[in-house]
């Protein structure tokens, strides 16, 4: 099993290798490897699906037709309304909650638990501009603190964990073991947090519903009450339910 030390050995392994070849070729030989081992790292940490830094779980076998919906990044001032919306449509969520903001709002994390939707572990913070480059210390404040802080509020343990922007290092997995949490990544996502036109959020999105793949939409933003009521509208229409994990 992979542990933090064993990352770092691996780390500090694969960086005096490609040192050594760099030195031993010179030029450009040694230049591209370099290069080229860079790009793949940025490459594997920056892409939400990649897996060399551990699974990220995208779908569920299931037989039925229902998907799984996550709305990320709550709670917010529309929590209540997307509980509304939800109970609308006789759909089911897992929200994905950001810790320091669920202990702002508790009413809001009471609610969603009330109305019969799961809450998981987003981070304590959410620093989505700088976590894909977190050390161990860092993510472990992150990732554990968001855990404590929900168990606290809702007596229950997350057992699932989201990434802001689904960026991980090599750091991620063996983190996420040790607070027994896996990952949840998505199968479609219409970058609802950047459009605002539901239509175009849903162009994305729709051609992916397949039973038992992740949906993912946030809240918070002034167009996501619209992005998730159209969302639920086409789930619908295409007969899909939602259920949770
Ligand atoms: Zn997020």
């Amino acid at each position: 099993m992979k542990t933090v030390r064993h990352v770092w050995i691996l780390l500090l392994a694969a960086h005096l290798a490609a040192v050594l070849v760099a030195v031993a070729r010179g030029g450009w030989a040694g230049f591209c490897t370099m290069a080229v081992l860079h790009l793949a790292w940025v490459r594997i940490t920056l892409w939400p699906g990649s897996t060399p830094f551990g699974k990220a779980v995208e779908s569920f076998p299931l037989t039925t037709r229902e998907v799984i919906l996550t709305i990320d990044d709550g709670p917010c001032g529309d929590t209540g309304a997307v509980l509304d919306l939800l109970d609308r449509y006789q759909a089911r969520a897992v929200f994905f909650l950001i810790g320091s903001r669920a202990s702002a709002r508790p009413g809001d994390v009471a609610g969603i638990i009330a109305r019969g939707h799961q809450i998981q572990n987003h981070t304590l913070t959410h620093p989505s501009a700088t976590f894909w480059a977190a050390g161990p210390a860092r993510l472990r404040r992150e990732i554990a603190g968001g855990s404590e802080i929900l168990t606290k509020l809702t007596g229950q343990t997350p057992q699932w964990f989201r990434a802001p922007a689904g960026f991980r290092n090599p750091f991620t997995a063996p983190i996420l073991r040790e607070c027994g949490l896996r990952c949840m990544g998505w199968a479609a996502r219409g970058f609802d947090t950047r459009r605002t036109d539901p239509a175009k959020v849903l162009l994305r999105m729709r051609p992916e519903f397949r039973p038992g793949v992740v949906l993912l939409v946030h809240q918070g933003h002034p167009q996501s009450l619209a992005v998730i009521e159209a969302v639920l509208v086409a789930l619908k229409e295409d007969g899909f339910g939602t259920c949770l994990p």
